[in-house]
C-alpha cells in the first residue's frame, strides 16, 4: 500500500487562500512558496519528532494544492444564498514580476508591458465589480494587494485600482481596518508611495529577503543593496503607515551570523512587523538539493530569539509583531474567516448555500482570466468537506501563538477539540506539547516546533465531521482575532 501522503496547502497571505487536500499517492508536493514557504506535511509514517523544528515549515503560508477533479465552473446561482452582510477580507492578486525568482511558484508573468498591465487591472476591477454585485451588502474589513509585485504597476493602473478599492472600502458604512500593499525594493518609487498614501493604504509590506547580494543572487532575486537602501530611505522619509519587512532564513550558504545581521539591518528601520520565512524551494530544483533542513531550523530558532529579544512577539510561526502591529488580514486566514480574492490565481472562501464552505479559485492563467465576465474569469468552485475544514482549522489555528479560540471552535464543530481527538490530546498533554489555557487550544513552544508532526497525527485519526456551523457573522470575525 502506498504510504498516505498528505499534501496540505495552507495559504499565502497574498493569494488569500487556504486549502488542504490529502491524497493517497504522490510524494511530490508541488508547492513551495517564495519567501513564504508552504505547508509541508511530508510525513509518511512513522512520524518522528526527532527533529521537530522542521515542522515549523508549516509555518508559512502556502499555496493550496487543489485536488483535481473536485472543482467545477462557478455559476451565477453560487452567490444567491450568501449572507449579504458579511464583513469580508479582500485579496487582490497582481500577477506581474520584473523577473521570476528561482524559488517562487506564485503565479506571475515577467516583464509585463503597460498594455497588459492596464488590461489585467481592468479585468481585476471587473471581477471585483461582479463580486460586489453578488454581495450588495459587502463590507470590507481588510484589503491585501499582493502578487507578484504590485509596485510594478504603472502609476495610472495603480491609481485606478486604489481609487476603486478606496471607494469600495467605505461601502455600506464600512471602514477598512487594514489595507496592505506589497512592494519590492527595485520597483518601489516615491510616486508609488505617494499614490498609496493618497488613497489611504495604511500598511506596506516590503520583500527584502536578505541584505546579502550572494544570497539574493542564489534566490534569483535581481536587486542590489543600493536599491534596497534607496527603498528603505524613501519609506523612512515618506511612508507614514505601518511596515512589514519580509526576510528569508535557511538560504543555502547563509550563516547564523548573516541572518542575525539581516535582522539587525531590518530592525534599524523599526518596522512594526517582520515576517521571517524559511526558504522552501521548488521541488526538484537545484536550490532544493542544496537546502539543509536542520541548518534551516537552527537559523530560524536564532532568528526568533533575536526578534523576541527586540520586542517582537511571535504571534504566528513566521510572523513577528510589535504590540498593535499584527497583520489583521492574515489573521483572517489563520482563523478561517471568509474572504474574497480577485485576480489571476486568487481564491475566495465563502459560505455555501447549506452551511458548507465554498472555495472559488481563479485560474493560474492570464489567458483564461482575461476571458472576462463571459466565462466568469475562469473561476472554479469547490466545496470544502467538513473534514478538510476541520483540519484546516487546526492547521491554521495551531500556527498562532495564542492558538484556536475554544468558543469559536465549539461553535463551529459542536464539541470541544479534546473530545474529538481524546487520545491524541491526552498524549500531547502528557508530553508537554500543549499550553494550559482555558480560552484557547494552544500548543506550547515545544509543541509548536512539532506542528507538522502533530498535524500528521491528527490526520491519522481524523473522524468524520458530520456537521459544521459557520460562525461567519460580523462579531465573530477580525476584531475577535486582534
Ligand atoms: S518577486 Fe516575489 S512574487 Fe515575483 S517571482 Fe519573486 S518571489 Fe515570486
Amino acid at each position: 500500500m502506498s504510504p498516505p501522503i498528505r499534501s496540505a496547502g495552507c495559504h499565502c497571505p497574498r493569494v488569500g487562500r487556504t486549502s488542504i487536500h490529502y491524497r493517497e499517492i504522490c510524494p511530490a508536493l508541488p508547492w513551495g512558496r517564495p519567501n513564504i514557504s508552504c505547508l509541508e506535511i511530508i510525513v509518511p509514517p512513522p512520524v518522528t519528532h526527532a527533529r521537530g523544528v522542521r515542522l515549523r515549515k508549516i509555518v508559512s503560508w502556502a499555496r493550496p494544492s487543489y485536488a483535481t477533479g473536485l472543482s467545477e465552473a462557478v455559476e451565477e446561482s453560487d452567490f444567491s444564498f450568501l449572507n449579504k452582510t458579511l464583513p469580508l477580507s479582500l485579496y487582490v492578486h497582481i500577477p506581474f514580476c520584473r523577473r521570476k525568482c528561482g524559488y517562487c511558484d506564485f503565479f506571475s508573468v515577467a516583464r509585463p508591458g503597460t498594455v497588459l498591465i492596464a488590461t489585467v487591472v481592468r479585468e481585476i476591477l471587473s471581477e471585483l465589480a461582479y463580486f460586489c454585485k453578488k454581495l450588495p451588502g459587502l463590507k470590507i474589513g481588510t484589503i491585501y494587494i499582493g502578487g507578484g509585485t504590485p509596485s510594478l504597476l504603472t502609476d495610472t493602473a495603480l491609481k485606478t485600482l486604489l481609487r476603486t478599492l478606496h471607494h469600495l472600502s467605505s461601502r455600506n458604512g464600512g471602514s477598512c481596518l487594514e489595507w496592505t500593499i506589497e512592494a519590492n525594493p527595485e520597483s518601489l518609487t516615491q510616486k508609488f508611495l505617494e499614490i498609496c498614501r493618497e488613497q489611504a493604504v495604511n500598511r506596506l509590506s516590503l520583500g527584502i529577503q536578505s541584505f546579502y547580494p550572494q544570497h539574493l543572487d542564489r534566490l534569483g532575486r535581481r536587486v542590489t543593496l543600493a536599491q534596497i537602501e534607496r527603498a528603505l530611505g524613501l519609506i523612512e522619509r515618506l511612508w507614514p503607515g505601518r511596515i512589514n519587512i519580509d526576510l528569508i532564513c535557511g538560504i543555502p550558504g547563509q550563516s547564523r551570523d548573516e541572518l542575525i545581521k539581516d535582522l539587525g539591518r531590518a530592525l534599524d528601520y523599526n518596522p512594526g512587523h517582520i515576517s521571517l520565512y524559511t526558504l522552501t524551494p521548488l521541488a526538484d530544483s537545484d536550490l532544493a538539493r542544496q537546502v539543509d533542513p536542520d541548518h534551516q531550523d537552527d537559523l530560524w530558532l536564532s532568528g526568533r530569539e533575536v526578534l523576541e529579544t527586540a520586542g517582537y512577539r511571535s504571534y504566528e510561526v513566521s510572523s513577528f509583531a510589535k504590540e498593535g502591529h499584527k497583520c489583521l488580514h492574515n489573521l483572517c486566514y489563520w482563523t478561517l474567516a471568509p474572504y474574497v480574492g480577485v485576480g489571476p490565481s486568487a481564491v475566495s472562501t465563502l459560505p455555501g448555500p447549506t452551511g458548507e464552505v465554498l472555495r472559488l479559485t481563479n485560474p493560474d492563467s492570464l489567458e483564461r482570466f482575461l476571458g472576462g465576465s463571459s466565462v466568469l474569469w475562469g473561476l472554479e468552485r469547490e466545496v470544502v468537506s467538513n473534514r478538510d475544514f476541520f483540519f484546516e482549522n487546526l492547521m491554521m489555528g495551531f500556527r498562532l501563538g495564542e492558538g484556536l479560540l475554544v468558543r469559536r471552535f465549539i461553535q463551529r464543530f459542536g464539541r470541544p477539540l479534546p473530545e474529538i481527538i481524546p487520545e491524541l490530546w491526552a498524549g500531547w498533554q502528557r508530553k508537554g506539547w500543549l499550553r494550559p489555557c482555558t480560552t484557547h487550544y494552544a500548543l506550547s513552544d515545544s509543541g509548536r516546533l512539532l506542528l507538522n508532526s502533530l498535524l500528521a497525527e491528527v490526520l491519522e485519526v481524523l473522524p468524520d465531521i458530520s456537521r459544521i456551523n459557520l460562525d461567519w457573522k460580523p462579531e465573530a470575525l477580525i476584531l475577535d482575532s486582534q
